[in-house]
């Protein structure tokens, strides 16, 4: 459908306010996501599920593609699309504690992960989502979550009990342990083809202050400097949870790795054993390290999405971080035609849970990487990307902009491609959800 003449006349009394159309002022706000540009015919805001399932409704009876956006900030999963219909759920936002004791909390899939933060935080209460406060709770907890805490958390889908989600006839379910467990399997790693979340629940944390380091190094010997982080964090309690960026070379500083780590817990001795080996990773440019509280850590800037994101980007999981890995990384950088490399720690908790338990399997390995470039520069990506491939074990569809078939075998190994497929056809037979990047 290309629907540039569409009119708020036109539209379903029940969703007259909730959409932007292309002559509103507000259009330019909200056309694009993070990484992706669009031009959709119509930006729908649901302001409860039963406008979430008219939004849907409306755009299949105009054989619209719909796009399913929360914040916008979807790398693979493109949240906005030219000529169809967004159905953007930021404004189910709440954030509810539903058992104290428990630890229960009920979020609306729109809320930003920041928010999400602040709001349990009056409550004593964390939930470890990622490292971006923007970032939206519904595209990450279909997803996976590879957060502050994972080492001692899990994922995020990990601590989910519940979701409740529109489905593509406009059916609203409830997936919990009881009712629907095959879809709740399904959502938590993909459920971008399944429906739209409206709301999830989930068990949270205790929380408290949490200690964060960030430390720069001058990366011109970038290979011993990754193998060496990667060996911290294999030797490390589940408390520390770490982010390495690598960065090039640029006029005026050298090529920089960016260590970013938190401690979950408020013992400064406890925080200073732990994150002092990470000082010898190499010649130290700056060193902080503060007691702060989670929310702290993962603030909420609200600016509008502009398209131009990451560029392009490719993410595979390591079982261990090799020296081959270390000096790939450190080869793609120096050449100057990747212009990131990024490892963030895994294991610990994440691996727990048994690899069938949730739609995301991966259960075994110790780190996510991601390598980054230029769009232009993407043939250069690719070749270092193969040199990296034979230590790569999977890979979390959240950080890859590519849209191959092999990269869904990737991201679901089998037995999980062919049960989400098989789901997928009894759920979504008519494939309206993840068009852009077809399960089936
Ligand atoms: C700056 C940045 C930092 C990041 N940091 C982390 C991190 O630390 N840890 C981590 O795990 N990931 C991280 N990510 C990846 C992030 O989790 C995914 O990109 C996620 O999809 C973004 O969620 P969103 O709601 O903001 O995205 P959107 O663009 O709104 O959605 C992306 C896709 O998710 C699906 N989706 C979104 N909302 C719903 C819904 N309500 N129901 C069903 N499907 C839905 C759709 O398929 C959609 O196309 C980061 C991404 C960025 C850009």
């Amino acid at each position: 459908m290309t629907d540039q003449g569409l009119t708020h006349a036109a539209l379903p009394p029940s969703l007259i306010g909730r959409t932007v159309l292309p002559s509103d002022a507000r259009y330019p706000q909200v056309r694009h996501g993070f990484a992706h540009r669009g031009a959709p015919a119509a930006v729908i805001f649901p302001e409860s599920a039963r406008e979430t399932a008219a939004a849907l409704a409306y755009a299949r009876a105009r054989g619209a593609v719909v796009s399913v956006r929360s914040g916008g900030h979807g790398l693979s999963g493109r949240s906005t699309n030219d000529g169809g219909v967004v159905v953007d759920v930021s404004r189910l936002d709440g954030v509810t504690v539903l058992d104290r004791a428990r630890r229960l909390v009920r979020i609306g899939a729109g809320a930003r992960w920041g928010k999400v933060a602040q709001d349990l935080a009056a409550h004593g209460l964390a939930v470890s989502s990622g490292d971006s406060g923007d970032v939206g709770v519904g595209g990450l907890v279909t997803a996976g979550g590879m957060g502050w805490f994972a080492r001692r958390d899990g994922l995020t889908i990990d601590r989910v009990t519940a979701v409740e989600l529109v489905l593509a006839d406009g059916t609203f379910v409830r997936a919990d342990a009881e009712h629907h467990p095959d879809l709740l399997w399904a959502v938590l790693g993909a459920g971008g083809y399944f429906g739209i979340v409206t709301a999830v629940e989930l068990e949270a944390s205790e929380a408290g202050e949490v200690v964060f380091a960030n430390l720069v190094f001058d990366a011109g010997d970038a290979a011993p400097l990754v193998e060496e982080w990667g060996a911290v964090l294999a030797a490390a309690p589940r408390e520390l949870t770490s982010l390495l960026t690598l960065r090039p070379a640029a006029p005026g500083r050298p090529a920089v790795a960016h260590v970013a780590a938190v401690y979950a817990g408020d013992r400064p001795d406890s925080a200073e054993r732990v994150l002092t080996p990470l000082l010898g990773l190499g010649p130290l440019l700056h060193q902080e390290a503060v007691l702060a509280p989670y929310q702290a850590l993962v603030p909420v800037s609200g600016a509008p999405h502009h398209g131009r994101g990451l560029g392009v980007t490719r993410s595979g999981l390591l079982d261990r971080l090799s020296a081959h890995t270390a000096r790939a990384l450190a080869e793609g950088l120096a050449s100057g035609q990747v212009l990131m490399g990024q490892l963030r720690s895994l294991g610990g908790a994440v691996n727990d849970i048994d690899e069938s338990a949730t739609a995301y399997s991966h259960r075994v390995q110790n780190f996510q990487l991601l390598s980054a470039t230029a769009p232009e520069r993407e043939r250069f990506l690719d070749a270092h990307w193969a040199r990296l491939a034979p230590e790569v074990n999977g890979m979390y569809l959240s950080f890859d902009t590519r849209r191959s078939p092999e990269v869904l075998a990737e991201a679901f190994p089998e037995p999980a491609l062919s049960r989400l497929r098989a789901l997928k056809a009894r759920y979504d037979p008519e494939n309206v959800f993840g068009h852009d990047f077809p399960l089936r």
